[in-house]
Formats: C-alpha cells, sequence, structure tokens
C-alpha cells in the first residue's frame, strides 16, 4: 500500500480532495474515495487542463496530478476528508508551470548553495455579506478600527474555531486580529521552510473561504474591495537557513551579530536581489488589475493604507516596500491577497538568489516617514502603475527569467496578458469582485 493511502487510512478519512492551484490561484481538485487512492496515488488524477488556468488547449491530453503525501492534511471542518496537495505531468513530463514544482525547484537551486528559504505570510481576508458588496458586519465603523476587539469579538464564532483548525494541524498559530479596514481580519501562523508555507497558504485560503460561508459570511483575499479602505496584504517574511544535510543546517544564516542591524551580508544580497526586481515580481506579488488600486494608493480613512508606494528598504519602519523589522528576517510588504501562494515564494526566491549569485547591493537604507515625506523618485523608484507596466517589467526582467525558466514565464504572461487585455478599460474592483476573480 502507498505510504498515502495507509496515512489516509490511518487517519480514519474517507475521501481525499486531489488538489492543485492552477496559476492564476484558483484552488481545484477531484474527491476521491479511500477505495481509489491507491491507484490515484500512483498514477495521479487526470483534469482536462484546459478548463483551469494553466495555458493549455482543449487539444492536449490529460493533465495527471500526482500528489504528495507529505503535504497530506485532514480538512478540520470536515475531518473524514483529507486535502492532499499534487504536482501535475502531461504526456508522462513534468509540467513546467505547474506552480508547485517551480517552487521545488527554486529550493534546490538554494539547496545547491546550501540554503533553504523559510518563510512567513500573513494572509489578511474581509468578511463580507454574501453578495460581496459590503462587509459583513454593520457595527464595524470605527474610524480607526484596528485591533478592535469587540468587531474581533463579534467573529469568534469563525475565528476561534480557525485558530483551532490551525492548532490541530499543529501549524503554531499564534494570533488573530482585527485589521485596519472594517470588517477586515488577520490570523498568524508560525513560518517554516518554503513549500509547507505554501502549502498552508493554498489551505488557508480555502479553510477561511469555507468556514466563512458555513456561517453565511465570504470571506475575500482581494487586494483592494473598497477604495476608501486598506486593502488586503500578504506580507511575506524571508530568512535563509542552512540547507538540511550542510554543516550549518538549521542555522539562521540573515542573523549576523557583526552586521548592520544585527543581519549578514546574505541577506543584504537577498534584499538587494528583492529591489532589483521588484519592478517584474509585481507581475507575480500583485498580479491582477485590482492589485494596482493598494499600491501606492491615497490615504484611507483609517488614515493610512499601510502599503508601499515605491521601492525602497527601511529598518523598522511600515512605510517602505521593505522592512527589516529585527535581526532576522526581512519582511516584504509589497504582495497583496491574490498572490499566488506558490509562485510568490518561487519568484522571492529567484529574486533572492539572483541578488546573493551577483552579490547585489540595495543601496542605502531609508528610515524617513515615506508617506508623510516620501523619497525622491531616485532614491525610491515607482512601482509599477497597473498589471500592464508589471508585465512588462515582467517581460524585459532575462535574469529572473532565467531563474524561474522561460516555459513557465511565456504561459504564465500570455495568462495574464489576456486578462489584462478584458479588464484595463472596465471598473476593475466591482467587476472582479463580482466575477469571484478574488483568488
Ligand atoms: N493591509 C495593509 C496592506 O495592504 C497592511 C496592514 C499591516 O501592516 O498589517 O498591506
Ligand atoms: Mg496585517
Amino acid at each position: 500500500m502507498t505510504a498515502l493511502a495507509s496515512s489516509a487510512r490511518d487517519l480514519g478519512l474517507r475521501f481525499l480532495l486531489l488538489s492543485f492551484t492552477d496559476l492564476f490561484g484558483v484552488q481545484r481538485a477531484k474527491l476521491v474515495p479511500l477505495s481509489a487512492v491507491e491507484a490515484m496515488a500512483r498514477d495521479g488524477a487526470g483534469f482536462a487542463g484546459f478548463a483551469a488556468w494553466l495555458d493549455l488547449s482543449p487539444a492536449d491530453g490529460d493533465v495527471m496530478a500526482i500528489p504528495d503525501g507529505a503535504s497530506l492534511m485532514p480538512l478540520p471542518w470536515q475531518p473524514e476528508v483529507g486535502w492532499v496537495a499534487t504536482e501535475l505531468t502531461l504526456a508522462g513530463e513534468p509540467m513546467a508551470q505547474c506552480p508547485r514544482r517551480l517552487l521545488r525547484q527554486q529550493q534546490q537551486r538554494a539547496a545547491a548553495l546550501g540554503l533553504e528559504l523559510r518563510s512567513g505570510v500573513e494572509a489578511e481576508f474581509f468578511l463580507l455579506q454574501p453578495c460581496g458588496e459590503l462587509i459583513a458586519d454593520p457595527a464595524d465603523t470605527q474610524e480607526k478600527p484596528c485591533y478592535d476587539q469587540l468587531a474581533l469579538m463579534r467573529r469568534y464564532g469563525l475565528i476561534g474555531p480557525v485558530l483551532e483548525a490551525m492548532e490541530s494541524l499543529g501549524w503554531g498559530p499564534y494570533q488573530a486580529d482585527h485589521e485596519d479596514a472594517n470588517g477586515q481580519f488577520e490570523i498568524n501562523w508560525t513560518f517554516s521552510d518554503a513549500v509547507t508555507t505554501a502549502d498552508r497558504h493554498a489551505f488557508f485560503k480555502v479553510m477561511v473561504r469555507s468556514m466563512a460561508e458555513a456561517q453565511g459570511l465570504r470571506a475575500s483575499f482581494m487586494p483592494k474591495p473598497f477604495a476608501d479602505l486598506t486593502g488586503n496584504g500578504c506580507h511575506t517574511h524571508l530568512s535563509l537557513w542552512g540547507a538540511p544535510g550542510t554543516p550549518r543546517s538549521g542555522e539562521n544564516l540573515f542573523h549576523d551579530p557583526a552586521g548592520e542591524l544585527g543581519l549578514s551580508r546574505l541577506a543584504y544580497h537577498f534584499l538587494g536581489g528583492l529591489i532589483a526586481h521588484a519592478p517584474a515580481l509585481c507581475a507575480i506579488t500583485n498580479p491582477t488589475p485590482n492589485s494596482y488600486r493598494r499600491l501606492a494608493a491615497p490615504p484611507t480613512t483609517s488614515g493610512a493604507t499601510w502599503s508601499p508606494a515605491g521601492i525602497s528598504y527601511s529598518a523598522n519602519n511600515r512605510t517602505h516596500m521593505l522592512r527589516l523589522p529585527d535581526d532576522q528576517r526581512i519582511e516584504l510588504r509589497l504582495p497583496d491577497g491574490a498572490a499566488h501562494p506558490y509562485l510568490l515564494q518561487a519568484a522571492l526566491l529567484a529574486a533572492g538568489l539572483d541578488g546573493i549569485e551577483r552579490q547585489l547591493d540595495p543601496g542605502p537604507r531609508h528610515d524617513n516617514d515615506n508617506y508623510a515625506a516620501p523619497l525622491a523618485a531616485d532614491q525610491c523608484p515607482r512601482l509599477p502603475a497597473d498589471l500592464g507596466e508589471a508585465l512588462a517589467a515582467f517581460a524585459a526582467d532575462d535574469q529572473l527569467r532565467r531563474g524561474l525558466g522561460e516555459a513557465f514565464c511565456t504561459a504564465y504572461e500570455r495568462l495574464r496578458a489576456r486578462q489584462w487585455r478584458g479588464v484595463a478599460n472596465s471598473q476593475v474592483g466591482v467587476e472582479q469582485r463580482r466575477a469571484g476573480l478574488d483568488a
């Protein structure tokens, strides 16, 4: 019996969801009874690739989704069902545009340098009425709603069970709060290796949406659902550690007590890579037309958007694109709620590794209040103004493309360019919400 089938049996599961996240971040799955898991664990579950966002044609043969048993998690809200991440093959060959595979490949590139990316994500979300037009809680009206205890506890019936679910899965959840927009929440769990974090991030979105739906609510990770409220960020915390099996295994290589702010040269080169590739990275970190309503946006009713307007880094200061909050990690504040769990980590790692390989210098740190007194454009280049500009930067970034592989890049940009052409002149926010494109 395969390891997947026997773990599923030991967990008392009746069904498995064989799942993958397509290039637009939509979770696709087949529900498989336990009796059929044995064969599927070996051969995979078949999908018509054109029916998902994978840049395939209706004439292509079956995409086979091969499960990785290590990712198996029971759905805490439906414990007889297990979720397992898969990787995609076509005609017996691994597919270049499989997001999870792409991330594992970048992690292998890092491992060849003795490194392992560990990361954590802050996946903010709104709780909306089912129509998606209004926040769910009519009493959530404070001008500065962040950390509002009453509004948080009015959602205790959902947030409490989500925290318990994460605990049961062993993720190490440690806090939940009401965020800076009316109707907005964040739940944090402990960082880990980037593949595990990406699996959990993908699962988290499904879990929050499903558990909210069961209570008649709609959870939305859309980057900027309301023009006057703070948007949904997905801040990503990054550090490189000694890879398993190397002499420095388990050691945080970003930490150096002798370095500036306690961070190593390696950390600053990684930072240099993120800065150098930031415009192109936006095509992944801020992947939808709506994403560009969150960046460089006017202040919200709470007083601040908390999102970046340009490309700069700072110490413990949230008005810049990158924050160095302590001597252990880097926080990238650029990504938003539409960022793809696997592509996000893969692209950031590819950019950071390029910074290391070419020993890039991130330039000077700036500790100004970049909202009240913004830096001049030569010190803080602007970010792409829309998805079209981000895709142009992505098309022009040869180093990043080489790192990610041309086959993936071409497939990804073909789909996004089509999306951009389709909505460029429409009312992006409202129409995307209605169309449910807020993956
Ligand atoms: N929601 C803000 C954003 O769009 C971030 C708020 C925070 O700092 O947690 O990035
Ligand atoms: Mg937050």
